[in-house]
């Protein structure tokens, strides 16, 4: 028997509960109490991974150090945790389905009837486990996306009730996740929605250990004890879960509501100590005190959703706080930024962020952007798609290379300053692949990302097909644009500054997927204190 224990978090009523929030600041409690846990998301849709979704669907499509393409509740758990996940961390219905019928066409099963249960439940089951094979932790929390009684997430509730069976008490236990609305008529929180998504559960096979509730309003004893009473659950099992203004305030909260206890006596483990919280805290201090208060225009064409740049707009929370700054985020169409408005449409920011992206639609307006915070000397960071958009601008109006352009916008542009290296444009022939994933750049000691590190060998997450061509290194060079981070085995160029300027760093990977909480990225620390000083 193996004595990491399992943690499976349901949720019931409604989608967007925030199963991740809470999986993440359980975890965050364990870890304060010297447990080792990880969180792992499985996802109901049929996609193999979150890489050819256009990021309306679910939000940003979050990358592994070790290059998977993940859902964005692994940013909240390496956010909180500051403990890297892995592609084990993520597991949809579509690898799941992959894997079983590959090995049905192998042969592997022997001619047997392949079905949901056993075969795709087993695959389910292995890969709960698989999490905690390669480092043993303490604890695995596994979020189960989707609402209990949805046709998708079936396979997967199966799979918790058996494992729950197979770990027996004390190893395993179920969180569900519901909501209580607030009726404003009659004045009264409602417990039946909580009571139905149970009764939807218990058909499952499982009763759930822990009830966390979803809240606008404080819920009185009488109606956590008629939840424990009509659902099965212990009285102190029925946890609060009212709204706070900032998601890393939950922590606290499900400390005070004791979630962090009620859990380690339910999985028969000692209660070592109080949680080690002091950085936590020290960051929820700077976040709720700011001194300054600054506006970032951030460039993108996703902007209806915030979601689409959920690590963006979080690491500009970790970056705020850690220069006492209140950072406000405008979200610019970039497809609205013509020449005729650029001036005036990005006239009050304390600095300009270039999203990245895919595809030509929004394009010139990036590019404008970038121009614009050249020309004005504002605070610029380009991010993936944005260095690359300060490349094309620095190429068309300070080179004279006209009509410059990324390859993947105009495949037939005079200059290519963005393009396909040769190994990549086999790869690409072959059906497309990116460069995913973490890789090293060695940084020149005579660079803002050099200042902001404070070293000069640096590992970042990477996630795109085009580069910088290094055929014009020396033309950009010259003309004052240097090439500042060179990746060591394959010489690409993976940051672009302009030494002139304020603070103008274009980064061909992405810093947003590893600032945390109590690791804030220096990169956009270091934008956020440029942004702060130009705005004084
Ligand atoms: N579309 C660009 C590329 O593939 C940039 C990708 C990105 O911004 N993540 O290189």
């Amino acid at each position: 028997m193996s004595s990491t224990k399992y943690i499976f978090v349901t949720g019931g009523v409604t989608s967007s509960l925030g199963k991740g929030i809470i999986s993440s600041s359980l975890a965050k409690l364990l870890q304060a109490r010297g447990y080792s846990v990880t969180i792992q998301k499985l996802d109901p849709y049929i996609n193999v991974d979150p890489g050819t979704l256009n990021p309306y669907e679910h939000g940003e499509c979050y990358v592994t150090a070790d290059g998977a393409e993940t859902d964005l509740d692994l940013g909240h758990y390496e956010r909180f945790l500051n403990k890297p996940t892995s592609q084990d961390n993520n597991v949809t219905t579509g690898m799941v389905y992959q894997t079983v019928i590959n090995k049905e066409r192998r042969g592997d099963y022997l001619g047997k009837t392949v079905q949901v249960i056993p075969h795709i439940t087993d695959e389910i089951k292995y890969r709960i486990k698989k999490v905690a094979k390669k480092i043993k932790y303490d604890v695995v929390i596994t979020e189960i996306g989707g609402t209990v009684g949805d046709i998708e997430s079936l396979p997967y509730i199966e799979s918790v009730r058996q494992l729950k069976w197979e770990l027996g008490r004390a190893n395993s236990l179920v969180i569900h996740l519901t909501l209580v609305p607030y009726l404003s008529a009659s004045r009264e929180l409602k417990t039946k929605p909580t009571q139905h998504s149970v009764k939807v559960l218990l058909e499952t096979g499982i009763q759930p250990d822990i009830l966390v509730l979803r809240t606008e309003r404080k819920l009185s004893d009488d109606i956590r004890n008629k939840v424990a009473l009509f659902c099965n659950v212990d009285r102190d099992s029925v946890i609060e879960s009212i709204d706070v203004s900032t998601i890393y305030e939950v922590p606290i909260f499900m400390y005070r509501e004791k979630l962090d206890v009620i859990v380690l006596k339910k999985l028969d483990l000692v209660i070592k100590k109080e949680p080690r919280l002091r950085k936590w805290k020290t960051f929820l201090n700077k976040l709720n005190n700011p001194k300054h208060h600054i506006k970032i225009g951030l460039v993108g064409k996703y902007v209806e959703l915030p979601d689409a740049y959920k690590s963006i707009s979080e690491s500009f929370i970790h970056a705020g706080a850690s220069n006492d700054c209140f950072v406000e985020v405008d979200l610019i169409q970039s497809e609205t930024l013509h020449i005729r408005n650029y001036k005036r449409k990005l006239s009050d920011f304390d600095g300009i962020l270039v999203a990245p992206g895919f595809g030509h639609r929004g394009i010139e307006g990036k590019i404008l952007a970038a121009r614009f915070a050249r020309e004005k000397n504002v605070p610029f960071f380009g991010i993936c798609l944005g260095m690359q958009c300060a490349v094309i601008d620095f190429a068309r109006n300070k080179l004279g290379f006209e009509g410059a352009n990324s390859t993947e916008m105009d495949p037939e542009t005079k200059f290519p300053v963005i393009d396909l290296m040769e190994e990549q444009k086999k790869i690409t022939q072959k059906g497309g692949t990116m460069r995913l994933g973490a890789y090293n750049c060695v940084l020149n000691k005579n660079s803002l990302a050099y200042m902001a590190y404070k070293k000069r060998n640096i590992s970042e997450r990477h996630r795109h097909r085009y580069e910088f061509n290094d055929k014009y290194l020396k033309d950009f060079e010259n003309a004052g644009m240097k090439g500042v981070g060179i990746n060591p085995g394959s010489e690409l160029v993976e940051i672009m500054e302009i030494p002139e300027l304020r603070w103008f760093v274009g980064v061909q990977f992405h810093p947003e997927y590893s600032s945390t909480v109590v690791k804030p990225h220096p990169l956009f620390v270091d934008f956020i204190k440029a942004a702060v000083m130009y705005h004084t």
